[in-house]
């Protein structure tokens, strides 16, 4: 794998990582600090899923004969060695393992998704099989795409859990592994030489968008919703009450009674500064699509997710939210039309967020 195009993201940003840990106490503190600092070390890590696995090898072999869905799931057994032992391989029957099931269930939606609704096969559009480790480390209280397969924790007992039931937290992990193959050198990723990889500025703001946005439309097409009825939230089903309701918001970025107390979004371009880190400013783009989508009504998925999907796929590296405008707008009027309802829909997306002015 080029380090170039591995991802850097975790479900769960630094900010809150670092707020649960600050708010812990004893043996449960030092517990979420050392998971700090083990994700730094992860987002540099180039070992991290470098173990050999003979299995590997056919990983990404697209066969005519592919089944539509290919999925594995491992379980690290409580240790950082990638991917373990496997547990459950596709067309095999569940597992005694609770959280190996609900992983394959929900890769298998966000794999659904992608196929039905875009015609994408699999994560590299080849069909490769999806790896993940479920029991990733002690009580680790993330997920992550690693760039080569998904990973999940446990929880910390107290304040995070059910990461693997969270069809949300996997489709937004998922959907950095499609961007990562859409954007040749990872929207927003940057390597310096010597420091872990991070994704910066507002190429980086624009990745953590796309899987909020992605991970979006797959709850509400799995749930069938509209866009009335829907909750536009990302991690709802995963925080303890004390710690809040949900990681983000897409229709109120930055709400704090609807998500964590230190939920810093902004959803205003006016606000956007180069230093904001990806996942507060990402909270622009994620709002352009929600304002898009209500004016619109009906399914997201149906007519913006094929313009948000192709928008961002004509992308490069260093993409400004401009681009993603112009990209989106363009596409918006060669699908439907200059001056059709999702055209003016998504011009009114971007300028309620002023990206377009
Ligand atoms: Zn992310």
């Amino acid at each position: 794998m080029n380090a170039r195009y591995r991802c850097v993201c975790f479900a769960l940003p630094k900010k809150l990582m670092q707020h649960l840990a600050d708010s812990a106490e004893g043996e449960h503190r030092e517990l979420l600090q050392a998971q700090v600092h083990h994700c730094a070390k992860l987002r540099g890590s180039r070992h991290a899923s470098a173990q050999p696995v003979a299995r590997s090898a056919v990983k990404a072999k697209p066969t005519a004969a592919a089944k539509p869905l290919q999925r594995s799931v491992f379980s690290a057994g409580g240790q950082t060695f990638l991917p373990g032992k496997l547990l459950r391989d596709e067309d095999d029957p569940p597992t005694r393992d609770a959280l190996a099931d609900q992983s394959y269930d929900n890769i298998g939606v966000a794999l659904q998704f992608f196929k039905t609704v875009f015609g994408r096969d699999s994560i590299d559009g080849r069909g490769m099989r999806v790896d993940t480790s479920v029991h990733y480390g002690f009580r680790f209280a993330n997920a992550m795409w690693t760039g080569e397969q998904m990973i999940i924790g446990d929880g910390d007992g107290q304040n995070v859990r059910d990461l693997a039931g969270s069809l949300g937290i996997i489709a937004h992990e998922f959907a950095h592994g499609i961007s990562q193959h859409l954007v040749k050198g990872g929207l927003g990723v940057v390597q310096v030489p010597g420091a872990p990889p991070t994704l910066k500025g507002e190429a980086g703001a624009l990745n953590e968008s796309f899987s909020d946005v992605m991970a979006s439309m797959v709850k509400q097409w799995h749930a069938g919703q509209c866009v009335h009825s829907a909750d536009w939230l990302l991690g709802e089903d995963i925080l303890a009450p004390h710690v809040g309701k949900a990681i983000r918001s897409l229709k109120d970025p930055g709400n704090t009674k609807l998500t964590w107390k230190q939920d810093d979004q902004i959803k205003d371009y006016r606000g956007f500064k180069p230093t904001h880190d990806a996942h507060t400013a990402s909270g622009i783009a994620n709002h352009a699509f929600y304002q898009a989508a209500t004016q619109l009504g009906g399914h997201s998925w149906e007519t913006l997710g094929a313009v948000w999907y192709r928008g961002f796929d004509k992308l490069r590296a260093r993409a400004t939210f401009l681009d993603a405008a112009h990209a989106t707008v363009g596409v918006a009027a060669s699908l439907h039309g200059q001056g059709s309802a999702t055209h003016k829909a998504v011009k009114a997306g971007w300028k309620q967020v002023n990206v377009l002015t």
